[in-house]
């Protein structure tokens, strides 16, 4: 095994001990919580080498590294989320690799999805970003929508050519009433995916928890969490 190969293999076994203990801690089965390594700033080489070692899902967050990346690794059986703040500009190219875009926060995203997935004649999963920061009508300072958007969002991906609602997802905040309460958060983000659920049975996913806290993210019921630097290391730059 490359240098490279070796300490990825470290690091998702780290990873991977920690998700069994949370999710042992929380009375829950393993199975019920897939890993999504996100590898924006990473190489290529990088994806490929987490690939061998049996990684199926992988997250990226801007546009312009991902296409690429996601290009030179179209022989793999990688899931490819999207995870970032994206323009509508965006969706077109987005909608040619991702199999799911978690960063769904407003109605004119949801447009540009559908066209750009009728067009590539793909189907695109979406989750709901909740901005738990956000007031009533506004987005979150990383994206997101606020909680009251959710249903009405949620309804407008139902019905919308190409799409399908898998769920929601959401970043700790770092202000408002849940900053330093990421417990708390991740517990508010499942208390609304059961309430999406009454609506859209099918759309389970809870994308919750990163490097420093996927532990309060698995004990709140998350189904995935993303996971970055614990499994690649620091990011070269700032993503
Ligand atoms: C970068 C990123 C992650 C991973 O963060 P780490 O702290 O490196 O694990 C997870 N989710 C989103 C939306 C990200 O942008």
């Amino acid at each position: 095994m490359t240098d490279r190969k070796s300490e990825l293999a470290e690091n998702l076994a780290r990873v991977e001990e920690r998700i069994s203990s949370a999710c042992a801690a929380a009375g829950r089965a393993r199975d019920e919580v897939t890993l999504i390594v996100v590898t924006k700033t990473h190489p290529a080489s990088d994806v490929r080498l987490l690939a061998e070692l049996g990684v199926r899902h992988v997250a990226e967050n801007r546009d312009q590294d991902a296409a690429p990346k996601a290009a030179a690794c179209a022989d793999l059986p990688l899931t490819w989320h999207f995870v970032g703040q994206l323009q509508t500009n965006k969706a077109r190219s987005v909608a040619g690799y991702a199999h799911v875009v978690q960063s769904v926060d407003r109605p004119r995203l949801v447009t540009a999805l559908s066209a750009a997935a009728e067009q590539s004649g793909r189907e695109l999963g979406c989750l709901v970003q909740i901005a738990l920061d956000a007031e009533s009508g506004e987005r979150g300072s990383r994206g997101g929508a606020a909680a009251e958007q959710l249903a009405e969002l949620a309804d407008l991906v139902a019905g919308a050519p190409g799409l399908r609602i898998d769920g929601v997802m959401t970043v700790a905040p770092l202000v408002g009433p849940y900053a330093g309460r990421e417990r708390a958060a991740f517990e508010r983000l499942v208390e609304l995916s059961s309430r999406l659920r009454g609506d859209h049975p099918a759309a389970t996913m809870v994308s919750a928890g990163m490097s420093a806290d996927l532990e309060e993210a698995v004990a709140a019921g998350a189904t995935h969490v993303r996971v970055g630097t614990a499994v690649l290391g620091a990011r070269p730059r700032l993503g």
